[in-house]
């Protein structure tokens, strides 16, 4: 007999989940909130950076290989701008992917929605996970959120982190995105610039330890630091913790995609390892494959940038500039142009030597306790 599986949250990992549970022949229920396929239900843009998964040296065609996505970029990332308070540094190249976020029909969840043919969509349910592990033979978890981990003990919070941004519209150049460094307003986060089309863009500050209200204040900090012709459109925000889980089973619910730890610590990056994380759990259920060995890649990537979050997280903005001159260094701009160096080994080992002395020892939180550990 078939194993009834559900899915909770029609995401990334949901829907990647869904899709490759129905090559093995398993039509799985997927319980989705909304009423429509919309990631966090506002459209806004994405930032893929290939720098952050190497060995892969294009996440994008690795996922449409492995597979069988076929999704399609809005644009091509090839120049990056990143400004720190006194410095700032421009690089070109192939640098990554734009692609769209939400309801908009261009998204990555859009695109993946229709590949799906036999599974059973259930819009407008609220699932409850302890009801839906009674009813199916097994659970996945793909709700986007950590609380139900957390619920089930499993989870271990790195960053508390919340993310506010808008809609803009201006003058801008379609392939050019921005990262701005700064402590006075994205503590030891950062914001970001991915643009839509040469009129319209996205424009994020991610935030670490605030809440509705600091992160509302932190935001017009930002703003009236950029110094940039925009108009404002609609602004969203919403809570966006970083961690990771002690085991990725729990009875028999399986975690996927953020409910799963897949945003990385440093810049809460997580499509391209929820994709993976969906599609290694549909493995694991129909016996093709093994979740925790699909998904090392991801877990060990995320460790090594705990250990650089953990240095981050004291960096002044004198760290931050002195940051942005190692990027300006011809040995940088080689490595992320023109090679497939493993970038994360490097700033996990070099990241230490960044940050002001006077502050080297201080620790400021518990979440880094392996980190520490595996360190000595
Ligand atoms: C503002 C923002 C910007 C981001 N930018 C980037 C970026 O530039 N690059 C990048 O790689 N990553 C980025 N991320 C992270 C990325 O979006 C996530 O890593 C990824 O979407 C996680 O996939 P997921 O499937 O776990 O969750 P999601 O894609 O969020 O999907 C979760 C789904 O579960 C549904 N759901 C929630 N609760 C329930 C419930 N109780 N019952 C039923 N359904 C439920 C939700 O409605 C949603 O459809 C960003 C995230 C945010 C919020």
């Amino acid at each position: 007999m078939k194993k009834r599986v559900a899915i909770m949250g029609a995401g990334v990992a949901g829907l990647s989940c869904a899709f490759n549970l129905e090559k093995y022949g398993i039509y799985p229920d997927i319980y989705e909130i909304q009423d429509q396929i919309a990631g966090r239900g506002f459209d806004h843009t994405l930032g893929w950076m290939n720098i952050m998964y190497r060995p892969i040296r294009d996440p994008l065609k690795f996922l449409n290989n492995k597979y069988g996505y076929n999704i399609k970029p809005m644009a091509e990332i090839k120049r990056l701008v990143m400004i720190s308070p006194r410095n700032s540094v421009t690089i070109d190249g192939k640098l990554g992917y734009i692609h769209l976020s939400g309801p908009d029909r261009r998204s990555i969840y859009q695109q993946v929605y229709p590949l799906i043919k036999r599974s059973n969509f259930k819009f407008s349910e609220v699932a409850n996970f302890r009801e839906l592990a009674q009813d199916y033979d097994h659970v996945v978890m793909a709700n986007g959120y950590t609380e139900l981990t957390e619920l089930c003990g499993q989870w271990n919070t790195d960053v508390a982190g919340f993310v506010r941004g808008a809609t803009v519209y201006g003058d801008f150049d379609p392939e050019t995105i921005y990262m701005w460094f700064n402590t006075d307003f994205a503590q030891h986060a950062y914001a970001y610039f991915v643009p839509w089309s040469d009129r319209k863009g996205s424009l994020t500050l991610n935030m670490l330890e605030t809440t509705v209200h600091g992160g509302a204040i932190c935001w017009n900090r930002f703003i009236d630091y950029l110094d940039w012709k925009i108009e404002i459109g609609d602004i969203w925000e919403t809570v966006h913790n970083l961690g990771h889980v002690d085991k990725y089973f729990y009875d028999n619910i399986i975690f996927t995609g953020a409910a799963a730890g897949c945003l990385d610590p440093l810049f809460a990056f997580g499509n391209v390892a929820s994709f993976v994380s969906g599609g290694a759990a549909a493995m694991h259920l129909a016996g093709k494959g093994d979740y925790l060995n699909e998904t090392k890649f991801f877990r060990e990537r995320n460790k090594k940038l705990r250990t650089v979050r953990r240095y981050v997280d004291k960096f002044t903005n004198d760290d931050f500039d002195k940051l942005v001159d190692f990027l300006k260094t011809p040995a940088f701009r080689t490595m992320a142009t023109k090679t497939n160096v493993n970038f994360v080994n490097i700033i996990s080992k070099f990241v230490k030597t960044l940050v002001d002395p006077e502050k080297s020892d201080r620790i400021l939180y518990p979440g880094t306790k392996e980190v520490l550990q595996d360190e000595k």
